[in-house]
């Protein structure tokens, strides 16, 4: 019986094609999860990974909780960097907000993040207040500082939770460190072209054709294949949704350069406009990750490495790696059909603006692990429910990446302009935007969205006061509470706690 008949129990054997950060993710999933099942993983020499994708959400974070691995592990092998945090530079178009930070948020930073969300409250109705997100968020002051988000072990107070945080990594090296945990617990490795799908009459895929080793049988199959599809798309012909009306991106131009030796080590991602898109600085320890995502509809691929060598003050220099690619922005309407299941970049891909790629990846996994062993509801029920969760989780992430854009006030290219103008709005970001400004109730607005949500309260709050979206007019002093506090908090908060 093939497993989409079934669904009542793990597969006994299961075939994920693709060898890139998602192929391995979920290879280490499955393996914890269902340890008695036969897994292959067929991955292509000839075609290689995307080689891209640095920067992670705190999510990652219980991935390797999860798998038993300890960062003392991990991060040295994958040259691995800590990340409190993304500061967003030259994006609102208005002179008097250049940059702000986006931070991890954590108990911690409750006291000084009621006084934020209360000053924003003031100055959305018209009064003077200070709203910086930099300067109310324990991250921020962390970022700032350049310290480690481990608290003290020889702190004198004890405090109920740390900070949040995440990573920045070499994906490729974080791909081979999760191989050889796979393999080293019996996942069976095959270095092949999948070069045919065949299909049961039923629609299910019975086994996949490679170029060396011959066809490869599995009860259940997943598509790693990133942006080509080869299994979901090309074969099952799953739906593909775009978000190109939304997102204008959909190339990019990656550029790795060497870190200072001598310099103390950046713990935040940088996230700077450029006139057609906006480039990443990620810090690992052996070297500094760059990248320009742009949109081709703007500028040729040529034009954007030179806009971004002229950034990094690289000219001409050829001992740089260079590295074009194109993206496909959008989602699949069915992530799961029949006996296969797509995964990462094959599944869909937002923008790496917020890095949310592998925070995906990672709680597809998670959720097809439950909706497996979960005996609720029949199992049409329960796929259903699966790939509506997923899609609305997707969305979710576009709203809040597409808000980016069309807050921004800048105006200085076809591109810019292109994007504040852009008629293709989705409804969560019109609803908030209209209730931020017209001084409405927007905590019961959040809340009746927040179904619809994947970014929540603190962040919407960030966005808006970092891109300055407040009414024109500020009246007179009003009762906000004053910057030397949240100051006060922050330094006392760093330096007893911190390394
Ligand atoms: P890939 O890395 O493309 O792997 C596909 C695999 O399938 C390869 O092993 C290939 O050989 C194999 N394959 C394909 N066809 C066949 C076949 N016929 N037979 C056998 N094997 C086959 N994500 C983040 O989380 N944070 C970021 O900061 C981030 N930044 C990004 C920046 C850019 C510009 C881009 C484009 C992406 C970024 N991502 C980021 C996304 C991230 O790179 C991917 O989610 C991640 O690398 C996983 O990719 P993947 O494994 O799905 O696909």
């Amino acid at each position: 019986m093939q497993f989409s008949e079934m669904c009542t129990a793990p597969p006994k054997s299961i075939a994920i094609v693709g060898g890139g950060t998602a192929g391995w993710m979920t290879a280490c999933l499955l393996i914890k999860a269902w340890p008695t099942t036969k897994i292959a993983l067929i991955e292509s020499a000839d075609i290689g990974i995307i080689g891209v994708g640095e920067g992670a959400t705190p999510y990652l974070k219980t991935f390797f909780k999860h798998l038993d691995i300890s960062e003392s592990e991990w991060m040295p092998a994958c040259d691995a960097t800590y990340k409190v945090g993304i500061n967003f530079e030259g994006w609102s178009g208005l002179k008097d907000y250049p940059s702000y930070f986006h931070p991890f948020f954590s108990a911690l930073d409750k006291p000084i993040a009621d006084m934020f969300f209360h000053n924003c409250g003031l100055k959305r109705r018209g009064a003077s207040a200070h709203t910086l997100p930099d300067d109310f968020f324990i991250a921020a002051e962390l970022a700032r500082q350049k310290k480690q988000p481990h608290l003290h072990t020889n702190a004198t107070r004890s405090l109920p939770d740390g900070v949040d945080y995440a990573y920045h990594f070499d994906s490729a090296k974080l791909g081979r460190f999760l191989k050889s945990k796979a393999t080293a617990k019996g996942l069976q490795h095959v270095v092949d072209n999948v070069i045919d799908v065949a299909c049961h009459p039923s629609g299910d895929i019975d086994h996949v054709v490679t170029e060396k080793s011959g066809p490869i049988q599995a009860d259940f199959f997943i598509d790693c294949t990133g942006f080509r599809a080869r299994l979901i798309h090309q074969t099952l012909k799953c739906e593909y949704v775009s978000y190109a009306d939304n997102l204008l991106n959909n190339a990019a131009v990656a550029i790795q350069t060497p870190v200072q030796s001598n310099t103390q080590q950046e713990i935040q991602t940088r996230s700077v406009a450029m006139n057609n898109g906006w480039r990443w600085q990620i810090p690992l320890t052996s070297r500094q990750g760059n990248g320009y995502v742009y949109s081709n509809n703007h500028i040729s691929a040529c034009e954007a490495e030179t806009e971004l060598r002229e950034q990094l003050d690289i000219g001409d220099n050829d001992d740089v790696q260079v590295k074009h690619l194109a993206m496909r922005i959008g989602r699949l309407q069915t992530h799961w059909h029949k006996n296969c299941l797509a995964v990462g970049l094959s599944q869909g891909f937002i923008e790496p603006l917020e890095a949310t790629a592998l925070m995906l990846t990672q709680l597809t996994v998670d959720k097809f692990i439950n909706t497996v062993n979960s005996k609720n509801a029949s199992k049409a029920a329960r796929i259903n429910e699966f790939n509506q969760q997923l899609n609305t989780t997707f969305d979710g992430v576009r709203d809040y990446i597409v808000a980016h854009y069309q807050l921004s006030k800048r105006d200085d290219t076809q591109y810019w302009r292109d994007n504040q103008f852009n008629n293709a709005k989705p409804s969560v970001l019109t609803t908030l935007q209209r209730a931020w400004l017209n001084g409405s109730d927007i905590e019961a607005v959040l809340t009746s969205l927040e179904p619809k949500l994947v970014y929540l309260r603190p962040s919407w709050y960030c966005i808006f006061s970092g891109m300055g979206i407040f009414p024109n007019t500020q009246g007179a002093a009003s009762n906000a509470a004053p910057l030397s506090h949240a100051k006060h908090y922050c330094d006392e908060v760093v330096k007893e706690w911190f390394l």
